[in-house]
This record gives structure tokens, C-alpha cells and sequence, in this order.
């Protein structure tokens, strides 16, 4: 019993921001999109946790912060149904899931390779054409990026 409550003691924070069902080998994705790698605040993550809905889940906890939507936004690319518990003072005060963008600015690569955006330093940017089979088309070169050969950056 007092092992559990000493767990539950390192695992709860006071005020952030918990990211609930990721899919496990996304995480690591999801670190890097929101910069967690370089934040100065307590971050823990888990990878394979049992979820009843999808088998194993990731989850990530963020210490004192808030995240914009558009920042949320991103990682419904890697994470669809990440839902976004924020807390305050050991209370949830908020629960959302994430909604795929209608543009996407920055983050993943072109798939051609004749792209202009593979050549030179323009930001890259995407309509999202297709959200559940997510397709983005390329501002430059219309082309269409699936998710199968997404590559971010
Ligand atoms: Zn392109």
C-alpha cells in the first residue's frame, strides 16, 4: 500500500498538462514535436501501458504547461486520438482530443523529391486533403504526401 501512494506521489502533478493515448511508438514523435526534449519543467512519459480501447497506449505528463491548440494540433498527425487532460492543482480542469489541422506549416517533408522545398530553404507547407487517411497536398508542388511515406522533420 505505501509503495502505491509513493508512486502515485511521483506520477501526479499540480498544474500541466497530461497527453493521454498516443500510440506507443509515437511518443517519442510527440517529444520532439512539442520540443519536451528541451524543456526545463518535469516531463515523465511511459511507453506500452495496457489500454482497453487499443491494446497498449504512451502517455506524457507535462509539469507547468499549457499547450496553444495549434501546438496540439500537430500531434494528431502521429497521435489521432490523443486526448489532452490539463490539470490544476491536482484537479483536472479540462479534457479535449486533438483534431487534425487543416494546414500543416513545418513539420513533415515533402514526398518529392523534386520539391522545392527539398532544395531550398522555404518552410514547408500542407492542405490537408484527407483527414482519416490523412493526405497532405504540398503548397509548392501539389503533390500528395500519404501517411505511409510521411516523414517529419
Ligand atoms: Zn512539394
Amino acid at each position: 500500500m505505501s509503495e502505491k501512494i509513493k508512486e502515485l506521489k511521483v506520477s501526479a502533478i499540480e498544474n500541466g498538462t497530461v497527453i493521454d493515448h498516443i500510440p506507443s511508438n509515437a511518443v517519442f514523435q510527440v517529444i520532439r514535436m512539442l520540443k519536451l526534449d528541451s524543456f526545463d519543467s518535469m516531463v515523465l512519459f511511459a511507453t506500452n501501458l495496457e489500454s482497453k480501447k487499443y491494446g497498449t497506449k504512451g502517455l506524457i505528463k507535462v509539469s507547468n504547461k499549457f499547450f496553444l491548440p495549434e501546438e496540439l494540433n500537430k500531434i494528431a498527425l502521429v497521435a489521432p486520438h490523443a486526448s489532452i487532460i490539463e490539470i490544476r492543482d491536482f484537479r483536472v480542469s479540462s479534457k479535449k482530443v486533438v483534431e487534425i489541422p487543416a494546414q500543416v506549416t513545418g513539420i513533415v517533408k515533402c514526398f518529392n523529391p523534386n520539391c522545392v522545398t527539398n532544395h531550398e530553404q522555404v518552410t514547408r507547407r500542407f492542405t490537408v486533403v484527407e483527414k482519416e487517411d490523412l493526405r497532405l497536398k504540398c503548397h509548392f508542388c501539389e503533390k500528395i504526401t500519404r501517411r505511409s511515406n510521411m516523414e517529419f522533420i
